[in-house]
């Protein structure tokens, strides 16, 4: 048995938890981060980091079977899905070595072992008692599935999907979400005949409906089957394929079926409820400063409920190490949180959706603008529609902005900026966006709204 003491002890070292070592230690904290598997966690090796370097192969493919349309003759001949691992595995290995460097010079110990909770101050790991006398919780999330839904076999989820050694040729999606339609959307591009199964009535159904269609629409034209707002009743598997059926006794076939309907908490077991940490269906609950119930222990990222996405664990790591500093360190609310989408289209939006606005404020109290990509320079010549909405408090701050297209992903740091810092659509017009940018799009979207829209009607 052995006994070690640390300022700070962070159980999980994905996004929330390695943010939240990284400033503790630039904090002068004396910092342990206990973790079972890789640091990094779910973004870094099975998440963010390589689904967008698939989508990058997928766009690559996309690019190379339309290029004639921009006068360059290419031939696509295939996907090389080893090739594409290695492309993929090779950017993963790069950062996550980058992210070891980090963690070791910025002097972090890191201890590799499953950690549980055992009081307010104590992890125990294997024979080890880590003592802290502060405590972050930051153990992550798994893909769910639904009750009876069983995964194995051909039924799969997104770290099996991920990890696959071939192109199959037809794919059944559970989850029309943010995980469900960029698989979709890589495998559409790699040239697998796809059907997402929705049960809500819109594909990326938490975003502005006006985006939720015109996505619906860019799919559709992709060739990307779906079925809206019937739920799955059930799959049966041979080694053919899987059949699944819905609620209204309609089946699709497929090689395979992705599970893609969401991630739940990594808590169970590890002694959180024991220690007396509130926990709701798996989730550890929080006061709005991220402490749970028991004082001195807080958590961070997918195990808090709310948006699952990395930089929300980022942001709650580097606000828990400078609130145990007493820095007293701003709130942000998740609606103030943008959110990206990283398939064909994209879609990448911020702040209240014009429903919630006009439901919070008053339809009277809410003015939109919608700015239509087609009057944007830059977006034509590179061969993508969509549309760039602005939702305003009248007479006050830009609240919402939602937008969809190739790229626009790219755009949100302005748009959170805009949101966070409750610009009002005449500071922004009054300000200059560069010539032939995207970003145009968004002053556009701004200078219509202050009164005085430029290229727009
Ligand atoms: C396919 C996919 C794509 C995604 N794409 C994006 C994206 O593009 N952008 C985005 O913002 N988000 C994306 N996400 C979500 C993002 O990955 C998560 O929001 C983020 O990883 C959450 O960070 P976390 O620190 O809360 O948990 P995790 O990253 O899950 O890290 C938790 C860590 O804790 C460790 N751990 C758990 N229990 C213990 C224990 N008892 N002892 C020791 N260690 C433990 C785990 O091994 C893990 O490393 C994606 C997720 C998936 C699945």
């Amino acid at each position: 048995m052995s006994e070690q003491n640390f300022d700070i002890v962070v159980l999980g070292g994905g996004s929330g938890g390695y943010a939240a070592a990284l400033r503790a230690s630039q904090l002068g904290f004396t910092v342990a981060m206990i973790e079972k598997d890789k640091v990094g966690g779910t973004c870094l090796h099975r998440g963010c980091i390589p689904t967008k370097a698939l989508l990058h192969s997928a766009e690559v493919a996309d690019v190379s079977r339309e290029s004639a349309k921009y006068g360059v003759n290419t031939t696509f001949g295939g996907i090389d899905i080893a090739a594409v691992t290695a492309y993929r595995e090779g950017i993963v290995a790069s950062k996550y070595k980058g992210l070891e460097g980090l963690v070791k010079a910025r002097g972090i110990t890191t201890i590799s072992g499953e950690g549980r909770l055992t009081s307010p101050t104590t992890v125990q790991v294997g024979d080890q008692t880590i003592t802290g006398g502060k405590i972050v919780l930051a153990t992550g999330s798994y893909s769910r599935t639904l009750p009876g839904l069983e995964i194995g076999g051909r039924v799969i989820t997104s770290e099996q999907a991920l990890a696959l050694d071939f192109i199959p040729n037809k794919v059944v999606i559970l989850g029309g979400g943010v995980i469900g339609v960029e698989f979709a959307s890589v495998w559409k591009s790699f040239g697998v005949d796809v059907t997402i199964v929705e049960a809500l009535p819109h594909l990326v159904p938490n975003e502005d409906e006006a985006i939720s269609k015109q996505f619906e629409r860019a799919f559709r034209k992709r060739g990307i089957a779906f079925n809206l707002g019937t739920r799955f009743s059930g799959v049966t598997q041979n080694e053919n394929g899987v059949v699944v059926s819905l609620e209204d006794g309609k089946t699709f076939e497929g090689d395979l079926l992705l599970v893609a309907v969401g991630r739940g908490p990594a808590t169970a077991g590890l002694g959180f409820e024991e220690a007396g940490v509130n926990v709701d269906r798996g989730f550890v609950i929080t006061d709005h400063r991220l402490q749970t119930s028991v004082p001195g222990v807080y958590a961070v990222g997918d195990i808090v409920p709310g948006l699952q996405l990395a930089h929300r664990g980022f942001q709650q790591g580097i606000f828990v190490a400078e609130e145990i500093a007493g820095l007293n360190p701003q709130v942000v609310e998740d609606v103030n949180i943008p959110k990206v989408t990283y398939s064909d289209p994209e879609v990448a939006s911020v702040g209240l959706t014009e429903a919630k606005a006009k439901e919070k404020y008053g339809d009277e109290k809410v003015s939109v603008y919608d700015y239509n990509l087609a009057g944007n320079g830059k977006s034509h010549i590179i061969g993508t529609t969509g549309s760039v909405k602005v939702v305003r408090l009248n007479d006050g701050p830009v609240i919402g902005i939602h937008m969809i297209g190739a790229r626009v992903g790219e755009l949100i740091g302005e748009g959170q900026l805009i949101v966070n810092w409750e610009a009002y659509p005449e500071d922004v017009a009054s300000l200059v966006h560069a010539h032939p940018t995207q970003n145009e799009a968004l002053g556009e979207a701004h200078l219509a709204l202050a009164g005085k829209p430029l290229h727009a009607i």
